[in-house]
């Protein structure tokens, strides 16, 4: 994973290059995407900075994430019949390990998937613009409490 605290710079110059206002709050945002701990949700983002930003609303936080959506800063991952949720420290299409019992998500650090989507380009003649790429399971916290 990506260092957070350089992923954080970068986010920060992005909105900087781009004349955006960066508020505490808004800051405080960018901090929880760029260690994407868990692939939050926009509530469990607002639930992370609520305890610091009382003032902050749902909205707010909204607006911050769809801002870094649009400038590709923030991969959004959206399932059926859940929130949407977040990558912001690889912005990029990668593979993902996703718990259906507690909605865990992590990201999954396997060599042979990178290569997939230049195979795949290579042996279709498509140029990929993007990919998902998802294995769903139950994880092994849920599967100790299951037994
Ligand atoms: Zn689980
Ligand atoms: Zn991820």
């Amino acid at each position: 994973m990506p260092d957070p605290e350089t992923r954080l710079e970068e986010l920060i110059t992005r909105l900087r290059e781009r004349d955006h206002r960066l508020t505490p709050q808004r800051l405080a945002v960018l901090k929880v995407l760029a260690a994407s701990d868990g692939h939050p949700s926009v509530e469990q983002v607002y639930e992370r900075i609520k305890p610091d930003f009382p003032m902050t609303s749902l909205a707010t936080v909204y607006k911050t994430v769809t801002l870094l959506k649009e400038m590709d800063e923030v991969l959004e991952l959206g399932f059926n019949g859940g929130s949407n949720r977040y990558d912001g420290n690889k912005p990029y299409p990668h593979p993902h390990l996703v718990c259906t019992k507690c909605g865990a998500i992590e990201d999954l650090e396997v060599d042979a998937l990178n290569g997939i989507p230049r195979q795949v380009a290579q042996d279709t003649g498509y140029r990929i613009v993007s990919h998902r790429l998802n294995f769903f399971g139950i994880c092994p916290k849920c599967q100790a409490e299951g037994a």
